[in-house]
């Protein structure tokens, strides 16, 4: 085990937790309980995706709404509470080459070397990048049925995108609207087929094919308005009355910096040991959207956050858990 003492520029640690959203801060927590002295690299949004949005409302533990960016401020003081170290700082490289201990480097210049690296470094939704998009974020464009869908109850909303996640998306929101629109650009959608026919067959849902988002232009009351339209065929431009508008047009996990050193899918989430948070490399492990493109949700990412942390003791003691759940001795590496 590595001596938990820190030298200029380089800080030994049992844990190092690149991430500081629901996952991170999850794993942090339990493995700060068990005594592993963990830091949590925070990165450039300290907090995660729940800082860009208002109202959780989803989020089990609190009967009234809560807002996005106290939730994680809570979830950063619990884990400083209980022993973590934040740092202010972004991986910028890591070296998971020769086994543990592993070394990531901050773009502040530190290496951080560990027994175990938990990664949770999120996912990012893709935006259009269209004006009005960001300045009218939670308050009405969205991009996230499941997180946001709820405030649109018996409102007009818009799906933008024609893959999976945009037809479940809107086969979602007919929980709450009466009045879905599917916005796509081309006049075929990519999504799978059966989705496609409940999509297409759904009395609620409407589609416009061949458009792309000019802009997301704000009403009387300052929230979302209209969504300005080009046809992607004629130029010819159009308007259309929505008080929502989800973006979904695809997530990008965020595992650049891990590309060639930890196996990931063609979407270039990691891929971990199925319900289990182990990547291939033994001490290494991924959690939450940075290794999940298909529930996305703070909930499931804080799952697997605690899972990462549980499997770290264990692989600190030397101890493994086999497929049956029976806890057993590590086979020692060649
Ligand atoms: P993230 O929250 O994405 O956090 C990733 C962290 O990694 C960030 O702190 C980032 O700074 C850090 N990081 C990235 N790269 C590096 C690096 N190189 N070095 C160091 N750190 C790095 N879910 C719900 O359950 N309920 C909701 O109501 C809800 N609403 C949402 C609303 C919006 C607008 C969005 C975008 C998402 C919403 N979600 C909601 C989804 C939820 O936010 C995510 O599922 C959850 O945040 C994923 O947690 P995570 O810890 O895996 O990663
Ligand atoms: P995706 O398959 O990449 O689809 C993205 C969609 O957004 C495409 O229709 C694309 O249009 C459109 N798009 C991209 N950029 C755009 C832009 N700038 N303007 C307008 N439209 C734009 O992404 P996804 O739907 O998120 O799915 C990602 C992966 O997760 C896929 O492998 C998918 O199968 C999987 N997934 C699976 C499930 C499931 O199995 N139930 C659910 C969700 C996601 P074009 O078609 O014109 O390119």
């Amino acid at each position: 085990m590595s001596d938990p003492t820190t030298a200029a520029g380089s800080d030994v640690r049992n844990v190092v937790i690149i991430g500081s959203g629901p996952a991170g801060y999850s794993a942090a927590i339990y493995a700060a309980r068990a005594m592993m002295e963990p830091i949590v690299v925070q990165g450039l949004q300290p907090g995660g995706q729940l800082t860009i949005t208002t109202d959780v409302e989803n989020y089990p533990g609190f009967a009234d709404v809560v807002q996005g960016p106290w939730l994680m401020e809570q979830m950063q003081k619990q884990a400083e509470h209980v022993g973590t170290r934040m740092m202010w700082d972004t991986i910028v490289d890591v070296d998971v080459s020769n086994g543990s201990p592993f070394t990531a480097t901050g773009d502040s210049g530190d290496e951080y070397v560990a027994d175990v690296l938990v990664i949770a470094t999120g996912a990012q939704a893709k935006w259009l990048g269209g004006p009005g998009e960001m300045e009218l974020g939670g308050k009405g464009v969205s991009a996230c049925a499941t997180c946001d869908g709820f405030f649109y109850r018996g409102k007009k909303v818009a799906v933008i995108g024609g893959g999976n996640t945009a037809v479940e998306e809107a086969l979602y929101l007919t929980n709450h609207s009466d009045d879905v629109t599917l916005i796509h650009r081309r006049d075929e959608l990519r999504a799978e087929k059966i989705l496609q026919e409940r999509l297409l067959n759904h009395p609620k849902i409407s589609v416009i094919w061949n458009k792309a988002v000019e802009s997301f232009e704000a009403g009387p009351t300052g929230a979302l308005g209209h969504l300005k339209l080009r046809d992607t065929q004629t130029g010819e431009d159009s308007t259309l009355e929505v008080d929502g508008a989800f973006v979904a047009i695809g997530h990008a996990p965020a595992t650049e910096l891990f590309k060639g050193k930890l196996p990931m899918d063609e979407g270039g989430y990691l891929l971990t040991e199925a319900g289990s948070p182990k990547t291939e490399v033994p001490g290494v492990f991924a959690a939450g959207d940075v290794t999940d493109h298909v529930y996305r949700q703070a909930v499931t990412a804080a799952g697997m956050g605690c899972m990462a942390a549980l499997d770290a003791e264990r692989f600190i003691a030397g101890l493994e858990i086999d497929a049956g759940g029976h806890v057993h001795e590590a086979e020692a590496a060649e």
